[in-house]
């Protein structure tokens, strides 16, 4: 929860503020960027919102903050309450890009989860929902809210760890679907159980649709997952300071 006594001075007046616990994930930016902004080792709010549609960006960011740094002085509750709902927000359908979250019949989903983890940085995390099993890649924070929507879409078969910073919550998530840990063997120190270690450079086709590939660089063991030939799922590999 924000402290407002924390409240960073670059933030503009208005609803929304960053306090000085930010940790500078960028994850409020790429959510509502019409509101928040680099300034120097932290975000803040340098617009507030000012349509509906903005309000509600805002409220996801703050609901994604993986570390709370985020306050409204007067929350809205029932914005509040949809925001939460709009998690996991769906990606893409059956090729056809949608701007709604929904759980709906297509062949097959890709959703980015929210609830960033501080665990991780607070790196995204994906879920792809796929009739031969679902992928989670990188994990989110474990909440309920994930927990019953990836009940509801058939669980999760696989959890992909782009790396060893990005593990988050999955050994819970592991736990609860009995999912299959995915980590190469340089970064294994961080999931020494996980249940499928890569082992060299070789890119691995875990199936048709799923591509594994090795690209060592941010760290020994870092992979990236290449999904149907349109989805490359790259952690922290492009990452640059
Ligand atoms: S999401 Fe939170 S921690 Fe990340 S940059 Fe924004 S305010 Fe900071």
């Amino acid at each position: 929860m924000a402290d407002i006594a924390k409240r960073l001075s670059t933030n503009i007046a208005g609803n929304f503020f960053v306090d000085a616990t930010c940790i500078n994930c960028d994850t409020c930016r790429q959510l509502a960027p019409k509101s928040f902004v680099e300034n120097g080792e932290y975000s803040s709010v340098y617009r507030q919102p000012e349509t509906e549609a903005e309000n509600f960006q805002a409220y996801q960011a703050l609901l994604a903050c993986p570390v709370g740094s985020i306050g409204a002085l007067v929350p809205d509750k029932t914005v509040m309450r949809a925001a939460t709902e709009s998690f996991p927000m769906l990606i893409e359908r059956e090729g056809a890009r949608l701007g709604a979250p929904g759980a709906g019949g297509g062949e097959s989903e890709v959703f980015y989860n929210g609830f960033n983890s501080e665990k991780s940085f607070g790196a995204n995390s994906y879920f792809i929902r796929h009739p031969d099993g679902n992928w989670l890649v990188d994990a989110p924070r474990y909440m309920k809210k994930l927990v019953d929507t990836f009940e509801r879409m058939g669980g999760i078969t696989y959890i992909f760890l782009t790396h060893e910073d990005d593990i988050g919550d999955a050994p819970r998530y592991a736990k609860h679907f009995g999912a299959k840990r995915i980590i190469h063997r340089a970064d294994a120190d961080a999931q020494p159980d996980a249940e499928w270690i890569i082992d060299g450079l070789d890119t691995v086709e875990a199936s048709p649709d799923f591509r594994i590939i090795p690209v060592p660089g941010h760290t020994d063991g870092s992979m990236a997952l290449l999904y149907r030939n349109r989805y490359l799922f790259t952690g922290d590999h492009m990452a640059w300071d």
